[in-house]
């Protein structure tokens, strides 16, 4: 039997590692991001199967190749079956028009997939002997923060102490950080965002903390984060395959910022999934659009926008995606076509598709469906492809853009309403680094 995938870095000079491995260190210590080092095409039974298997068990699959032993085959089945408890669906929106929802997990967002996998990946696969319990630190604007919480709640042998920037995140942000308990603590910081990050940053380089304390990160570069969200865009084929056959070519439309969701797709892409061509829908953080057009990658600050989980300027997984076509743009041009949309455009966008479907989108998926259109426009020849736009938040995480553009009260859906009714709890703290230190060492959490 062929030994299991092993994760390298994108710059070359970090050994090659297990899952496991690449996961705890969440940034490959040469500075590079863990990427695997083959991608093979899942067998033909997979195929044949697909069409007919839940979301989950084709997560399964897809994992089942990173691992060698048996036991741990069973475990990582036994994550998939436990993160994903919630589906993607498939629903029409226009003639040749989809919309891949990835928004009912318990945060109303595309990153519960990555956030739930990765919690009890940490939390099953760990090697034998290190019991310690696992403290997850995180920093957070906002929502990385809610869904990293979410996926890490409940999960025994873990604990997420989440630092926020106090009055600086949304109401309803604070709500979802705030009201869960349990194995979660949200820190209240009397600082900036920044202040947070350099709070995280100094703990991980605490080496005397380090060893008193078993701590990890769960940021968005983690490649347990990435690998889960390969399984919808598997799944949304076997759909579409159902409806229009084996030959189904589509184009997904993915509304990007880091684009850790895009860089899913193309490694479902190398697994063997057929696919027209992937849109980078961006909003007007438009660096890789420009890179598409010109060859050129200008990182530059940031701007912000309505659709504000894609406000990058520098996007993090860009250097996964060069990786993954060895630097070539025309490669990347063959496979990846680009678009970017300002604030004006996305709220139109809202407010025609209302009054055309009686869908209501949230500001990030109307970037999408603004790309797909586009696209659709500008190469006839792509337009028999049926397009996929993935539906990255529920629309009531963004009531006032929404409510604005369709003139009605959005429906809140159940999980959020529970934490709305909840109640706020948060240690509120100074923003320097021993009161944050001591507070580590010396509470009991
Ligand atoms: C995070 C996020 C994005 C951007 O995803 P990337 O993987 O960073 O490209 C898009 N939409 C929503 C709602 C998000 O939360």
């Amino acid at each position: 039997m062929a030994d299991s995938i092993k994760m390298i870095s994108t710059r070359g000079e970090t050994p090659a590692c297990s899952f496991y491995e690449a996961m705890e260190t969440g940034l490959a210590p040469d500075g590079g991001l863990y990427i695997p080092d083959r991608i093979p095409p899942l067998p033909g039974q997979f195929w044949d199967q697909l069409p007919e298997m839940s979301l989950s068990e084709t997560g399964r699959e897809i994992c089942l190749p990173y691992f060698d032993r048996d036991t741990e085959k069973d475990v990582i089945s036994r994550v998939v079956r436990d993160s994903v408890t919630f589906g993607a669906p498939v629903v029409q929106l226009y003639e040749n028009m989809y919309l891949l929802e990835l928004f009912h997990g318990p945060t109303l967002a595309f990153k519960d997939f990555g956030a739930r996998f990765m919690a009890r990946a940490f939390a099953s696969l760990e090697p034998e002997g290190d019991k310690k319990e696992l403290l997850i630190l995180v920093a957070t604007s906002g929502d990385t923060g809610s869904a990293v919480a979410n996926g890490f709640y409940g999960v025994k042998g873990t604990h997420v102490h989440l630092l926020y920037p106090s009055g600086k995140v949304s109401r309803l942000q604070e709500k979802q950080m705030t009201t869960l308990g349990g194995n979660v603590t949200a820190l209240e910081v009397d600082g900036t965002f920044d202040d947070c990050q350099r709070l995280v940053k100094q703990a991980f380089s605490d080496r005397e903390l380090g060893r008193r304390i078993r701590m990890s990160s769960a940021n968005s570069i983690n490649i347990a984060r990435l690998l889960p969200q390969s399984f919808y865009y598997m799944h949304a084929l076997g759909r579409l395959q159902k409806q229009f056959g084996k030959a189904v070519n589509p184009v997904f439309s993915v509304p990007s910022g880091n684009f850790g969701n895009l860089t899913a797709g193309l490694i479902a892409m190398r697994m063997g999934m057929p696919v027209s061509r992937f849109l980078a829908a961006t909003n007007s953080n438009d660096v890789v659009p420009r890179f598409l057009e010109t060859g050129t990658f200008t990182p530059r600050l940031s701007e912000t926008t309505i659709s504000n989980a894609m406000d990058v300027g520098n996007p993090s997984n860009f250097e996964r995606i060069l990786h993954l076509f060895d630097g070539s743009h025309e490669e990347i041009r063959k496979h990846i076509w680009g678009a970017s949309f300002n604030d004006n455009q996305t709220r139109a966008c809202i407010k025609k598709v209302y009054e055309e479907t009686g869908r209501v989108l949230d500001p990030h998926t109307a970037v999408g469906v603004l790309t797909a259109r586009k696209y659709r426009e500008e190469s006839g020849a792509g337009s028999d492809s049926p397009a996929v736009v993935l539906a990255t938040a529920h629309p009531a995480k963004f009531p006032d853009v929404v409510e604005q553009e369709t003139g009605g009260k959005i429906e809140i859906p159940e999980q959020l309403k529970s934490c709305l009714e909840g109640e706020k709890r948060s240690i509120t703290m100074g923003n320097d680094y021993n009161s944050f230190r001591n507070f580590l060492v010396k509470e009991k959490w």
